[in-house]
């Protein structure tokens, strides 16, 4: 579940960018005895490959012949969990601030609030935002009775909710949130969806006991005032236009990726991404880094197994800035035992 917000922590690194690349960084940062606490606008750990390929075969991971983008996102948290990072999901790095004892102060767009030595960016080809309905009117309702995620399930409840979309975030949340809401309407374009088989079998099931009303047609405007939507005017060949009541809207329309809040950071930036040095990672700004596919310098390949490389050395320069009075020594994970006792193993 998604931290409320509004707490306060401090750790050694904060990573902004739970993908593939922030969660080895994980890793090796642990390897180390760094502590992280990784934050994603996402409400789940995995970056491009959760969100984009979970069921596709990525097969350049060093000796895994076949891995799905889920499969490697399980395995790199079940690798990691020996280190306990603290996740803040569906939350954006918004905002930082240099402390007067040359820390940073991360704070997320609901209020979280993280001090560390170092940030570590991970955040691959941006913040996956949400897709927005190509209608009039957004501005007034976004916020207020129009959103684009489900971030508390209790704000929604007892309310006549419409969902629009035909993908799995609409049809996951028709089904998960039908229990909370006093009326529920499913809008999608056409009466086929993109979403797992047996979550449209779940939907169509609610469909049939009345606790959803599927409306088929295109939205053509939202109505309401004073930033409370009242009801959407859909039309469709069969019906012509008609109104479907509601008092909230939630409208899954995929997402795309924006560099976002990164950008005014005042880090160097070039062509949208992060130029960095290729022996420790340091962007132009000292103690932030940057790793993955956000990071550019010569013959950068935006590839995973690039990433991984890019946490390890990555890690090794953060000690310097968490732990200025140790000396960092390097080790081999097959004869460390302090390492394989942190991991767990002998
Ligand atoms: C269809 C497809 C197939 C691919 N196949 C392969 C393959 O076969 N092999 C291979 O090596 N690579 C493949 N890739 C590329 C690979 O997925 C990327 O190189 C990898 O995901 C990069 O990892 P990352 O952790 O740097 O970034 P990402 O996976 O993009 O994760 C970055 C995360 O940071 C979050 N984020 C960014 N900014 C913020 C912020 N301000 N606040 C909060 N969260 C933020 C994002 O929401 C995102 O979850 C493929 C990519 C695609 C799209």
């Amino acid at each position: 579940m998604p931290d409320a917000g509004g707490q306060s922590h401090k750790t050694d690194v904060i990573i902004i960018g739970g993908g593939p690349v922030g969660l080895f960084a994980v890793f090796e940062l642990g390897l180390l005895g760094l502590t992280a606490h990784v934050v994603d606008i996402l409400d789940r750990p995995g970056g491009q490959c959760a969100e984009l390929y979970p069921e596709k075969a990525i097969l350049d991971i060093p000796s895994r012949m076949k891995v799905t983008g889920q499969e490697l996102t399980n395995d790199l948290m079940a690798q990691i969990a020996p280190f306990n990072p603290t996740f803040h999901f569906q939350q954006m790095a918004e905002k930082i601030e240099r402390l007067e004892n040359g820390h940073w102060r991360m704070v997320t767009d609901i209020g979280t609030v993280i001090e560390a030595p170092v940030i570590a960016i991970a955040g691959g080809g941006g913040s996956f935002m949400p897709k927005k309905p190509k209608l009039d009117r957004l501005d007034e309702f976004e916020g207020k009775s129009l959103f684009y995620a489900v971030r508390k399930m209790e704000q929604f409840r007892g309310k006549n909710v419409l969902i629009a979309g035909g993908g799995d975030s609409a049809l996951d949340w028709t089904v998960n949130l039908n229990p909370v809401v006093a009326g529920m309407s499913l809008v999608h374009r056409r009466n086929e969806f993109r979403g797992m088989q047996a979550t449209v079998d779940q939907m169509y099931a609610l469909v049939n006991q009345g606790k959803v009303n599927l409306a088929i047609g295109d939205i053509l405007r939202m109505n309401g005032e004073n930033g409370q939507i009242r009801s959407v005017t859909l039309k469709s060949a069969e019906k012509g236009e008609f109104d479907v009541p509601c008092d909230a809207m939630l409208a899954f329309y995929g997402l795309t990726m924006k560099l976002g809040p990164i950008a005014d950071w005042g880090i160097n930036l070039e062509n949208n991404r992060v130029p960095v040095s290729t022996e420790s990672f340091e962007t132009s700004t000292p103690g932030i880094f940057c790793i993955g596919d956000m990071c550019s310098y010569p013959g950068k390949l935006k590839l995973i197994l690039s990433g991984f490389h890019e946490s390890a050395l990555m890690a090794h320069a953060c000690f310097h800035y968490a732990r200025p009075n140790q000396k960092l020594r390097f080790e081999h994970t097959t004869s460390s035992s302090s390492i394989q006792a942190k991991l767990g193993v002998s």
